[in-house]
């Protein structure tokens, strides 16, 4: 069920059949090196909350593009928003939501560089006083056996972490005329390896990524394949479905999140 195809009529059946879940895709609009579309997480994002949702029914959000994506900045039509309205945006895209009559909010990611914005945004909840709980998930991760049969298929051990093996598998078997492989250098994927010593003793800066991949592409995406990116679909699919499942079986949430709002009320 998507929120926008809904019917103003159709809601309040819509989240009962939906145990009150509704799925929140986000990722971003960023270079996905030259050979991949500016929205590929976006595709991506959608394409598999949205089948998801048809194996474990929920709603689905539209995909919500305003993510953490300060290190592509230097490319065109990137959309890099201060981190500051990414957070205030975010609370305000949940409450809608909430206000809406959903009580179990999936933030489901389809961009790697949301890996911190994300755990950081939900850590301010137990702050906020909601009554309603929001989880994250990362649509492209996958069980130990996936990785292994995708990197059989492919022969290759290089997953790629953007715009690699991947996504480009992905974008080819739902948006193949967005895919323009010849405009790739496969070469351009390679790590920089830039400030690795800094890394490797566990010292971090936000320039991290760009210190690694400044052509905002890694991995090779030589192999990539649509059947390949068939397959990979589904098994993120079936994967965010077992994860609304869990999520709808969450019986503790609700308790736990009065109870601690209450010991807020009156701190001991
Ligand atoms: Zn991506």
């Amino acid at each position: 069920m998507l929120w926008e195809e809904l019917r103003a009529n159709q809601f309040s059946d819509c989240i009962r059949m939906s145990g009150g879940v509704c799925l929140l895709p986000i990722g971003v609009l960023e270079k996905h090196g030259n050979h991949l579309p500016l929205g590929t997480d976006m595709y991506t994002g959608t394409a598999v909350s949205k089948r998801a949702a048809e194996i474990e029914p929920s709603v689905v959000f539209p995909y919500y593009f305003l993510g953490q994506i300060s290190e592509a900045r230097h490319y065109a039509g990137t959309i890099a928003a201060s981190h500051r309205l990414l957070m205030d945006s975010l609370l305000e895209m949940c409450d809608e939501i909430r206000r809406n009559g959903f009580s179990k909010i999936i933030i489901a990611s389809s961009h790697g560089g949301n890996a911190h914005f994300i755990p950081f945004f939900l850590q301010e909840m137990p702050r906020l006083n909601r009554d309603y709980n929001a989880y994250t998930y990362f649509i492209p991760e996958l069980k130990k056996e996936q990785t292994r049969a995708i990197c059989d298929y492919a022969k290759t051990e290089d997953m790629g972490y953007h715009a690699g093996l991947t996504e480009t598998s992905i974008m080819m078997h739902l948006r193949p005329d967005l895919v323009k492989m010849d405009a790739q250098d496969p070469h351009e994927g390679s790590n920089h390896n830039r400030l690795a010593d800094l890394r490797e003793r566990g010292v971090d800066t936000g320039f991290n990524w760009y210190a690694q991949y400044p052509r905002h592409i890694a991995g090779d995406p030589s192999p990539a394949s649509s059947e390949l990116g068939k397959m990979i679909f589904e098994m993120m699919s079936e994967n965010l479905a077992e994860i609304i499942r869990l999520v709808k079986a969450d019986n503790v949430s609700e308790k736990m999140i009065k109870e601690f709002r209450l010991l807020g009320e009156k701190p001991q």
